[in-house]
């Protein structure tokens, strides 16, 4: 599946990566194509606390502040929020036509509506944007979830109306920007199918997978995706959003549906040590992946038998880490705590998801 957008075409099943603030830590945009990321998942919301949507339009817009020449995603930061006020209501209130947000840095308090938000995401200069949406939790109680759909609807509905506001008003060349709308119902799978229905009749077209991808287990909730794939149609855009660990990136491809990935899980274990590698080497007769069958596995580079190691992390690996160097210097920088242990470890774990993306797009999934 191809998405258009104004800064290139995005291809699906990929993962993309979180830029939270704008930058993956440690790495720049040349870094990350040298990597092969097609794209960045950027939170409208923290860009709002810091620098301000004013200071990006300033510096020229998104792409141009972060130096990124391919497609930007920007999230809506609703699920930041949701989990900021759910755990301590001093944060702020949910209401049914907007959200207070006080944010835990003690700044000026910052009111959401569905309509700021696509107005925020326009200003930015996003090629995807998110509606914002009511997130609830895996554990929330039934009622709540229902009401979380209701909001998540009306929501979606409004974000459209200005969406389309917005496109009449500017004109630009090349594709439009695309609004996805996530949706909810936790884990109750006729919840999640009526509210993907909602929204396909409230004129979306394009879906995330809203609230926690996860149960209270850690287990994947992977029947929820299965209802997504019955309900939306084929070609409509999906984000798994917040997913994830390789072995779910094949899992949900073997569902039949090619989803946007984003997660922050590679970027925040290269930085705590755990590298992703191959058992064997990827694609050689152009298998499909196999979900559940261990094809990777993750190493810990501080373990005292990598600091002699003279092998790369892995052989199947072609970016500057593995090119270059060996496990033991990457132990070495890391036990000096120098910061080129942080760059080199994420562009690794990051070439790993391109290069399962690249298996996934071109083989897909299986589930053995
Ligand atoms: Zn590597």
């Amino acid at each position: 599946m191809e998405i258009s957008t104004a800064h290139g075409p995005l291809r699906a099943p990929c993962y993309i990566p979180d830029a939270t603030r704008g930058f993956v830590r440690s790495v720049d945009a040349s870094d990350l194509e040298a990597v092969g990321i097609p794209a960045l998942m950027i939170n409208a919301y923290h860009l709002m606390t810091r620098p301000g949507i004013r200071v990006v339009q300033r510096l020229g817009g998104l792409h141009a502040f972060a130096g990124w020449r391919g497609p930007i995603v920007t999230d809506s930061g609703g699920f930041q929020v949701f989990s900021l006020i759910r755990q301590n209501p001093k944060h702020g209130q949910i209401r049914d036509h907007e959200i207070v947000f006080r944010p835990p840095d003690g700044k000026d308090k910052l009111i959401l509506t569905p309509e700021k938000v696509v107005q925020t995401q326009f200003r930015l200069g996003a090629d995807v944007m998110v509606a914002l949406d009511d997130c609830t939790g895996p554990e929330a109680p039934a009622p709540e979830q229902r009401r979380a759909v209701d909001r998540t609807v009306a929501w979606a509905r409004r974000a459209r109306e200005e969406f389309e506001r917005q496109l009449a008003q500017r004109r630009s060349e090349g594709p439009p920007p695309l609004l996805v709308a996530p949706i909810q119902g936790g884990n109750d799978a006729a919840l999640r199918r009526h509210c993907a229905q909602a929204l396909i009749d409230a004129g979306l077209h394009a879906f995330g997978f809203g609230g926690w991808p996860l149960d209270e287990e850690g287990a994947l909730q992977l029947e929820m995706f299965a209802v997504l794939h019955e309900v939306l149609p084929p070609e409509a855009p999906l984000f798994a959003l917040g997913v994830g660990k390789p072995d779910h990136l094949a899992a949900i491809t073997a569902l039949g549906r090619p989803a946007v990935f984003d997660c922050s899980l590679p970027t925040r274990d290269a930085r705590h040590h755990r590298l992703y590698c191959f058992r064997d080497a990827p694609d050689p007769e152009g298998a499909p992946v196999v979900a559940g069958s261990n094809f990777y596995e993750r190493l810990y580079i501080l373990d005292k038998k990598h600091a002699t190691d003279p092998e790369p992390i892995s052989p199947y690996c072609d970016a500057l880490c593995c090119r270059r160097y060996s496990r033991g210097y990457l132990h070495h920088l890391f036990k000096c705590e120098d910061p080129l242990a942080l760059r080199l470890a994420t562009l690794h774990n990051l070439r790993f998801y391109t290069q399962l993306s690249d298996q996934l797009q071109r083989h897909g999934a299986t589930t053995g």
